[in-house]
């Protein structure tokens, strides 16, 4: 059980770009604990003077959050309330914040949430791509091998699928996808809530013919996998069925479900064929 007298770290979320993307609840937060630990202490700074907060700041950053936890926790224990906030948009999504949230877990700290801005659930609800169910990756890999993994999982993917990427990989990144995609529907989404502030939509091809005027930051939602080859499904045999979801790494079970649904018979009659 948590002790009465510590404190409470808060994850606030702040804007992606306009400033005026910050809760009521983040200015009272940020007015209101005892220290703010930042990504990077200059640009918090930008964000406390435009709310007109002066306020203990020290950095956690990618490079120093192990150490940083020790002595986050240690004020956390002695009843201090701290603030954690990221460059932009929400602490631990692409940005610090796991291992210190990690750690108050384990010694029984409070965590609180201040829900705000997040980059990539902004860009999935303009994209007009399925909302439904979708897998957000962060930043595609860069060893080689977890990079040709992540394709393969991409291109098989029937969820909708979300991508970071820094502007000056972007290119690269597309042409990779070009060779898995087909004409899936893409949608870039740039420079959230700024002035350059755009969604262009098309396949990869549309935008790999645009990609070098673009810039700022950006993100992609690709489509599921083909849909009309999932309606096309009931015309194969049981076994080339069951191969297609095999193929999505999904389990015997899941598969079984699957096609029963998409011939609507009862799964136990798909089941009894495969016994
Ligand atoms: N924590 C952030 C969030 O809540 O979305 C994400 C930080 S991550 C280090 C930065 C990446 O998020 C960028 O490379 C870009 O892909 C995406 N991103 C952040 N802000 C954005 C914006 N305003 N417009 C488009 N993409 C953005």
């Amino acid at each position: 059980m948590q002790e009465i007298n510590q404190g409470i770290l808060y994850i606030v979320a702040t804007p992606i770009g306009n400033l005026e993307d910050i809760t009521l609840r983040a200015i009272k937060t940020l007015k209101e604990v005892d220290l703010i630990a930042a990504e990077d202490t200059r640009r918090t700074l930008k964000l406390l003077n435009h709310l007109n907060i002066s306020k203990p700041m020290v950095s956690y950053h990618r490079h120093n959050e192990e150490i940083r936890v020790d002595s986050l926790i240690k004020q956390l224990k002695e009843g201090k309330n701290i603030a954690l906030v990221s460059d932009a948009g929400t602490p631990g999504i692409c940005d610090p914040g796991e291992e210190i949230i990690k750690k108050c877990i384990e010694e029984e700290i409070m965590l609180v949430p201040i829900p705000g801005a997040c980059a990539m659930i902004n860009a999935l609800i303009v994209s007009g791509i399925d909302t439904k169910e979708f897998t957000f990756l962060g930043f595609l890999p860069l060893n080689k091998k977890s990079r040709k993994n992540k394709l393969e999982e991409i291109k098989n993917s029937n969820k909708t699928i979300i991508i970071y990427e820094a502007p000056h990989k972007m290119k690269n990144t597309l042409e990779e996808l070009r060779s898995i995609l087909e004409d899936r529907k893409v949608v870039l989404a740039r420079e959230i809530t700024k002035i350059h502030e755009e969604y262009i939509r098309g396949n990869v091809e549309d935008l790999l013919k645009i990609i070098d005027d673009l810039k700022g930051e950006m993100i992609i939602i690709i489509e599921k996998t083909n849909t009309k080859k999932e309606n096309e499904l009931n015309s194969l045999t049981l076994e080339e069925h069951y191969n297609f979801y095999k193929n999505q790494g999904l389990e015997k079970k899941e598969i079984i479900k699957k096609i029963a649904k998409d011939r609507n018979v009862n799964k136990n009659e798909i089941y009894k064929q495969f016994i």
